[in-house]
């Protein structure tokens, strides 16, 4: 394998779940901390109105003009966007006050479910990046819809519980329908288990049950319910400079681990 080259052309995953609270923010966040922990240059687009990556990252509101709204309006070009972070080598394209009109809005636009695809393939950022992480909104709207168009691969964070497997069977028809009709290359990067309480019965059969239908598309790495996860956010930062050694930075840098192996096996 290589090494990356300044204009390699960056993997893009979208982080996509229509349940709301799986851990798909956190999972954005974190897992794009530990990737670039390990000297991968990533970029998080917050694709989600609420915001919450921005401000996991500690984005000030006033700082959040420059925003992902401005990129799927064409406003903005990827050359320009991308705030740095307390993370080296991570930058991140916010979600402003604008995008919370984006999902009604579309519906009117040419190319409505291409416009983010357009404009990571008109540019990249200066830098350059390695990985670009988009964090969805909890809906299979056309937000969603384009993260999943602009996207090489889904990451799907699931929460262990009763109703699981039913939510991401219509995330996996959407996913089927996107591929038939936008993106065909479109692949599914793996699920990972999240908020996992091994004290709690539910949660193993839960694990078993997907892991039963989803084999090894289910990543080794679980993400266990820790109080310093949950805590990170509130202070502006990713676990990882929060709390480095809890269980949950451990395990976001574990599951980096297990992303990076497999692109290795891919490329080989
Ligand atoms: P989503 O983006 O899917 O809506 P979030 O990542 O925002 O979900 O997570 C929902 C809530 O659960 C947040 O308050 C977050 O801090 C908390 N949370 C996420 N992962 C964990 C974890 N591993 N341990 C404890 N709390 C977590
Ligand atoms: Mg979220």
């Amino acid at each position: 394998v290589s090494p990356p080259t300044p204009d390699a052309r960056p993997h893009i995953l979208a982080i996509a779940n229509q349940k709301g609270g799986v851990g798909k923010t956190t999972t954005a966040i974190n897992l794009a901390t530990a990737l670039a922990a390990t000297r991968k240059r990533v970029l998080v687009i917050d694709l989600d109105p609420q915001g919450n990556a921005s401000t996991g990252f500690g984005i000030p509101r006033e700082a959040r003009r420059q925003d992902t709204y401005r990129l799927l309006s064409g406003d903005l070009t990827l050359e320009r966007a991308g705030l740095a972070t307390e993370v080296p080598g991570l930058t991140v394209i916010p979600a402003g006050p604008d995008l919370a009109g984006a999902e009604v809005e579309l519906v009117q636009a040419d190319r409505r479910e291409h416009r983010l695809a357009d404009a990571l393939t008109r540019g990249l950022p200066e830098a350059g990046v390695d990985y670009i992480l988009i964090d969805c909104p909890p809906a299979l709207g056309l937000l969603t819809i384009n993260g999943l168009v602009a996207a090489h691969a889904v990451l799907i964070p699931l929460q262990c519980e009763f109703f699981a497997l039913e939510g991401i069977s219509q995330l996996t028809r959407t996913i089927e329908r996107v591929k038939g009709r936008f993106n065909p290359a479109l692949t599914l990067q793996g699920i990972v288990l999240t908020m996992f309480d091994k004290r709690n019965n539910l949660s193993e059969t839960v694990a078993e049950d997907v892991r039963g239908y989803f084999g090894d598309k289910v990543y080794r790495t679980v993400i266990p319910r820790n109080v310093r996860v949950s805590e990170a956010p509130s202070h502006g930062k990713p676990v990882l400079l929060y709390d480095t050694g809890c269980a949950g930075s451990k395990a976001y840098i574990q599951l980096a681990g297990e992303l990076l192996r497999q692109h290795k096996t891919l490329a080989a």
